[in-house]
């Protein structure tokens, strides 16, 4: 029986090319990072699972070392935040190049 319709083709979904110069790494601690807010860069999450005996900053030494200390409250990291464009919450989705930056400059992930 002939078929008047041929099959869809479906649009292939847009490539993440904002990403695409960040490392493997990089990438895994923004997914953390967005959908978790826990990534082994932040020393409350290293304490929760018994990786660390101490949730406090590496950098400023309060506690807790969590999300919002890291990109808000540090004072260590007031000088760095001109890396990212916009407010930081959105810039982990918006900007990730500039946000691996960041966290580079705050000295959380290697220097590449
Ligand atoms: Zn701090």
């Amino acid at each position: 029986m002939y078929m008047s319709h041929s099959q869809p083709e479906y649009a292939h979904p847009p490539t993440r090319d904002k990403e695409a110069g960040l490392s493997r790494r990089e990438r895994v601690v923004l997914a953390q990072l967005r959908c978790t807010r826990k990534s082994p860069i932040l020393q409350k999450y290293l304490y929760d699972i018994d990786a660390s005996p101490c949730d406090a900053c590496l950098q400023c030494g309060q506690s807790p070392d969590d999300l919002h200390h890291a990109l808000y409250d540090c004072p260590e990291v007031d000088f760095f935040q001109s890396l990212i464009p916009g407010d930081p919450m959105v810039s982990l989705w918006e900007s990730p190049v500039e946000m691996i930056e960041f966290l580079r400059a705050s000295q959380r992930l290697p220097i590449a």
